[in-house]
Parts: structure tokens; sequence; C-alpha cells
């Protein structure tokens, strides 16, 4: 299985167990025989951009999908919690540091399969710029260790999400001009 592979979030009605459960897209789930009806709709997830002069912060991917690959501080926006609230929330436990002054950048269309089901996600990405580098430690449950890479040594190729690779090369491209 890849990302691209569109998954059946059910094989069969939750409502009445029936096999007669249809997908449209892997989105809309309906049921021929009780007429449940269930939406397999975007999740919003948030990317960090945290600069220190010519440095940028990166995590190393604990699990998968993309294990070992960089990735961004960030993830998937909890229920009643906004963008930024959920990237400070992030920060806090991947990294242990507070962190609330984002500015919106970029966003853009993502995929991340994970055990059998497909999600498609809208990643929102902000950026912070820092003058001093934070104490940081690493949640090693999530990301196995955090990178401060200067801007001429980011291999953009190896960034997990072609969502936050695109931010990232579109950060990078504004501090070359
Ligand atoms: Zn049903």
């Amino acid at each position: 299985m890849n990302e691209t592979t569109e998954s059946t979030v059910f094989q069969f009605c939750p409502n009445c167990k029936s096999a007669q459960i249809n997908s449209e897209n892997g989105h809309k789930h309906l049921c021929n025989h009780c007429q449940f009806e269930y939406f397999h709709n975007t999740a919003s997830a948030v990317g960090a951009i945290i600069c220190c002069e010519d440095e940028m912060l990166f995590t190393v991917r604990a699990q998968d999908p993309h294990r070992g690959r960089l990735d961004l501080p960030g993830g998937f926006v909890d229920h009643n919690e906004s963008l930024e609230a959920a990237l400070t929330r992030e920060l806090k436990e991947e990294l242990d540091v507070t962190i609330d002054n984002w500015q919106y950048f970029y966003s853009g269309a993502n995929t991340y399969f994970y055990k059998g089901v497909l999600y498609h996600t809208c990643d929102v990405v902000f950026v912070c710029q820092l003058f001093h580098k934070p104490l940081l430690t690493a949640d090693v449950a999530e990301i196995t260790e955090f990178k401060w890479l200067k801007f001429d040594e980011i291999d953009c190729e190896n960034i997990a999400f072609a969502s936050l690779r695109k931010a990232v090369q579109k950060l990078l491209k504004q501090t070359i001009e």
C-alpha cells in the first residue's frame, strides 16, 4: 500500500452491518440498505517552520508513515482547537518548548496513510523567527531527534510530506531572493 491508495473506511455499514455500503472517492460513504451516511472529511493539520538566523528546525519521524525522514514539528488539529493552539500544543508535546507567536505562511493538500486508512489533510504551515535557540527535548515516541539545518544544507527531497516540502521550498526561495 502506498500514500495514494484509496482505502475503504468501512467494509460493512456501522449502523446496520449491511455490506451494501458504497464509497465515492473514499469521501462519502452511503449505506444502500439503511441510508446511513458518513463523510470522511479532510482533516486539518499544522506544521511549524522555525528559523534561527540561517538555520531551520526539523524533526526526524519515529513512526510510519515515512519513518526516518525529515518532518516539521506539528500534527493533527484536535476537536475544538484552533490551528495556532494545535501548533503550540504539538511543540510542547514533541520538543517540550513553548512557542506561540505564529505567522501564517502556506497551506497545501496532503494524504496520510495510517493503519489501512487513507486520510486526506489540509496542512497549514506557520513560521516563527527565533533570535536564540531554545532548549529542546525530543519526545522519542514521536520523533527520534531534532536537527537545526543550515538553509543551504536542507535536502528538500528528504522531507516526508509533499505539502511541507513545498512550504520549505517556498521559504528558502524567499530567503535567497
Ligand atoms: Zn446500513
